[in-house]
């Protein structure tokens, strides 16, 4: 299924997808090109301001397990890169039972009884030391959640020896020419490599590859605030059915809405009230205090899955398998796989989280290294799984 690791690897897309891909295989000495339409990376759904870092857990179910491993993996990934305190603050984060089944959900992790080092269920009264303003909610506590700068944060991945990026690339074709992949943008060829990770989110419909991805475009805007004398006192990154950061440079980052309708990139008045209303359900007092402080905002694009998982893995040729569909019982190995094109995408709301655990992942497959992921979790991920479903084939689509 899988071939032997080749010196150099393309990537196309440099938001945290890509960038984090980037830096796992570079750092297992490939070399590794990076493309990016834009005129730098992290410029659209990972170009925030500020992204937070954090789960959201339910209880002990798959999506949960997932959220916790990709947290705690991130966390100690971004330990190792020495990033300075403007671009990664450990600030904590408090998760709101602001209603009634936020209530229910938060008291329901409370009593797994995870490490107090992960989360902790805190009261009202202690929510509110911790934030450095009054709450009125109990609320779960990660002591370690953080927000990160993107762009700092791409910056540095990609300032790695072995990558090259080159940006104002917009790739519009990708052939497989014998063992060679060659990548074309819409004034020729770009290069070509035997190893190619598609990371450019809901764009990768468009390479002229027959991709059954399932993914779906959401929009979504944060309100940029400026901070007062008094939200200058939040401490830790407030959650309800939004959050609120910490103010970094005398701004806050209030987000962010969903829209699967509304897919404009402009700027909508209407997207900051509802920013607002989440901060009141946080907090009457600082949406009080906040309310007429929008200065700005931002709207981009996740890019999410049917089932909410990221696409991460090795792809199958689908002209192939649609085909000659193969027996339920087939084995994995006997599937047409496409040597050398792998994807990492649909990272949905959390790609902050999730990126770095998936990237780790993807190169131990292109490596051939063994995986160091739960294999269920690892299933879950399968880029092939929709087509495979569809095809009937249930149990090829849970396998790695
Ligand atoms: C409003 C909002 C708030 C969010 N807040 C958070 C948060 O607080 N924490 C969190 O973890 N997540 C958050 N998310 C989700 C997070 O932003 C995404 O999960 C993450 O950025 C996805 O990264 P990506 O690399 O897959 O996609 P992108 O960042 O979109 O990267 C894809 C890249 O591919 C490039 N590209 C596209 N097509 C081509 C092409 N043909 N050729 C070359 N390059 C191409 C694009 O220019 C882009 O740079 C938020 C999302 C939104 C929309």
């Amino acid at each position: 299924m899988q071939q032997a690791p080749s010196k150099n690897a393309v990537i196309i897309g440099g938001g945290i997808a890509g960038c984090t891909v980037a830096y796992a295989l570079a750092n297992r000495g490939l070399s590794v090109t990076l493309l990016e339409r834009n005129a730098s990376t992290a410029s659209e759904a990972s170009g925030n301001p500020q992204a937070m870092l954090y789960p959201r857990i339910s209880g002990d179910d798959e999506a949960s397990q997932f959220a916790l491993a990709c947290y705690l993996y991130s966390l100690d990934f971004l330990k190792t890169l020495d990033l300075s305190p403007d671009a990664l603050d450990i600030c904590g984060m408090l998760q709101l039972g602001f209603n009634p089944r936020e209530l229910a959900r938060i008291q329901k992790v409370a009593k797994l009884n995870y490490p107090e080092e992960i989360v902790k269920y805190v009261t009202a009264d202690e929510a509110s030391t911790l934030a450095g303003i009054e709450l009125t909610q109990d609320a779960l506590y990660f002591k370690n959640a953080a927000w990160l700068n993107p762009q700092h944060l791409c910056q540095r991945l990609t300032a790695h020896k072995n990558i090259s990026t080159k940006t104002l690339n917009n790739v519009c074709n990708i052939l497989k020419n014998n063992n060679l992949f060659e990548i074309y943008s819409n004034e020729g060829l770009i290069g070509k490599s035997a190893i190619v990770i598609i990371a450019n989110a809901n764009e990768a419909q468009n390479l002229g590859l027959n991709l059954h991805l399932n993914t779906q475009k959401v929009r979504g805007q944060v309100s940029l605030l400026s901070a007062t004398e008094m939200s200058q006192q939040v401490k830790t990154i407030i959650c309800s059915d939004g959050y609120l950061s910490p103010e970094s440079h005398h701004q806050h980052c209030l987000g962010a809405t969903f829209s699967t309708q509304n897919l404009s990139g402009t700027l909508n008045k209407d997207d900051d009230l509802s920013n607002l209303d989440s901060l009141k359900s946080a907090s009457t007092p600082l949406f009080e205090n906040l309310k007429n402080n929008i200065t700005g905002g931002r709207v981009s694009f996740r890019c999410s899955s049917q089932d909410y998982f990221p696409l991460v893995g090795q792809l199958l040729d689908n002209t192939q398998l649609t085909l000659q569909p193969p027996r339920p019982n087939a084995k994995k190995e006997t599937l047409p796989w496409i040597n050398g094109l792998y994807i990492n995408v649909a990272h949905g709301s959390r790609g902050f989280t999730s990126a770095p655990f998936c990237a780790e992942f993807l190169a131990q497959m292109i490596c051939n290294e063994p995986i160091s992921m739960n294999a269920a979790l690892a299933g879950l991920l399968n880029p092939n799984r929709f087509i495979l479903r569809k095809l009937g084939l249930k149990k090829l689509a849970k396998m790695l």
